[in-house]
């Protein structure tokens, strides 16, 4: 413990064990094709190919940037004018992509040149690239140490302190939402449903958010109004899938899933229930006590040790205002190895000289301001909107580097260009109406 500040640039942790977690293996990744981005003004002389897979739901390239030849994402938002919904749903993640500062949270590095507004109808959006991602590591056969489980819970954790203190929930944390690197560097991603924390607990928010398996009980009982706990539920259950290779609650259907869930926890106190609506209630209240059996967490690996168990059973916890925060379970002792592994060998804000580790003087940094979201009240109509993102894009580029654009003579640009991604069939089921 102690290592939240160290209190000099000596090694606060040296431990002679440290080292790199072995490498992740990204193979099955490709799918071999051509694409090209160019600079606007080298269009004409440069005819660089490059390779692009398919990695991701959405349709996430993987191209050469050809200003210093590295390798980037670019990831297409197709159909972002069709109504003002999606128009202002596309423009707060994008603002979002362009706001985020943080090495485990995906931010945007550029954005491609918009063409003349009246041709304007599809946003590309260049991040870092990121070879794998949590779900496709743990249905693969390569064995995770407890050093990998520690290294990528400590990461998903630093990355969701700085977006809660952001003011933002993501609202869909799943394994697939979490890219991994080959130097197991995690990075959250997808933002698509991403808003700010409402502090009103008068206003409704939708419930049509996160994937089943991950989806709090609060949401699964109807709540009107939710808390960034959600997200913290939702890594939970990733904590568990980790540990135990397999999803915690795979549910058929949202009310299975909400038993599975009190199978585990056991029935909720009617105080821990307090925002569910009467049809939800009802439901837990007809059926039989349930008593808890969270010793069974003990049974999901070898590497379910004391710590682990006591830090997912603060993370599964059914009252979420009883749950435990980002914040809080960083300061876990069973995160203590992974934060001295990642600040050893793999952050970017710390720094080796021929003495020694010079480590950051804040180890899980949050930003200051929040992010603001009230650009969205004055949002009217998708011509307005369109015009507002044209501009913002031209803004963020402002001072930049030189513009890129995609090259239409490109071999892959049209199929490139027709692909069409995240509609709203594959967002994530509606919950149950409780009735
Ligand atoms: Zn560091």
């Amino acid at each position: 413990a102690g290592a939240e500040q160290p209190s000099s640039a000596a090694e606060p942790w040296q431990h002679p064990s440290v080292s790199r977690p072995a490498l992740i293996s990204c193979a099955g990744a490709a799918r071999a094709e051509r694409q090209q981005l160019l600079p606007r003004v080298q269009r004409a002389q440069t005819q660089r190919a490059v390779k692009f897979l398919h990695c991701h739901s959405t349709s996430l390239e993987s191209v050469t940037d050809p200003r210093d030849g590295k390798r980037v994402a670019l990831k297409k938002m197709p159909n972002v004018f069709q109504n003002l919904v999606s128009c202002k749903r596309v423009f707060r993640e994008l603002k979002m992509l362009c706001f985020f500062k943080h090495d485990n949270v995906l931010s945007a590095l550029d954005i491609l040149q918009p063409p003349h507004i009246d041709y304007f109808e599809e946003i590309y959006v260049v991040t870092e690239l990121m070879q794998s991602d949590l779900h496709k590591i743990i249905v693969s056969p390569q064995p995770l140490s407890s050093d990998h489980v520690k290294v990528f819970l400590y990461q998903i954790l630093r990355g969701l302190k700085y977006l809660h203190s952001a003011g933002i929930l993501h609202r869909d944390i799943k394994p697939g939402n979490l890219l991994v690197n080959s130097n197991c560097v995690l990075k959250i991603c997808d933002f698509g449903l991403a808003r700010v924390e409402e502090l009103d607990e008068s206003r409704h928010m939708t419930q049509e958010v996160v994937t089943q398996y991950y989806r709090a009980p609060e949401i699964l009982m109807g709540s009107r109004h939710y808390s960034n706990a959600i997200d913290i539920w939702s890594v939970g259950c990733i904590f568990a899938e980790l540990l135990g290779r397999r999803i915690l609650f795979q549910a058929q259907s949202p009310i299975q899933q909400l038993d599975l869930i009190t199978d585990l926890l056991g029935t909720p106190s009617l105080e821990a229930m307090r925002t569910a609506c009467e049809g939800a209630k009802a439901h837990i209240l007809r059926g039989p006590h349930k008593q808890p059996s969270l010793p069974v967490l003990y049974t999901l690996s070898s590497q379910a040790t004391h710590e682990a168990v006591h830090l997912l059973c603060r993370m599964l916890v059914f009252d979420p205002s009883k749950r435990i925060s980002a914040k809080d379970a960083l300061a876990h002792p069973y995160l203590d190895e992974g934060r001295l592994r990642y600040h050893t060998c793999m952050c970017k804000c710390c720094f080796s000289t021929s003495t020694g580790r010079v480590y950051t003087s804040d180890f899980e940094p949050i930003t200051n301001p929040k992010f603001d979201d009230t650009f969205e009240k004055n949002l009217s109509s998708v011509r307005q909107v369109k015009e507002i993102i044209h501009q913002f894009i031209l803004e963020q580029q402002k001072g930049n580097r030189v513009p890129l654009c995609i090259n239409p003579q490109s071999a892959a640009f049209k199929s490139f260009i027709s692909s069409t991604v995240a509609q709203p069939s594959e967002m994530p089921p509606s919950p149950l109406v409780w009735e």
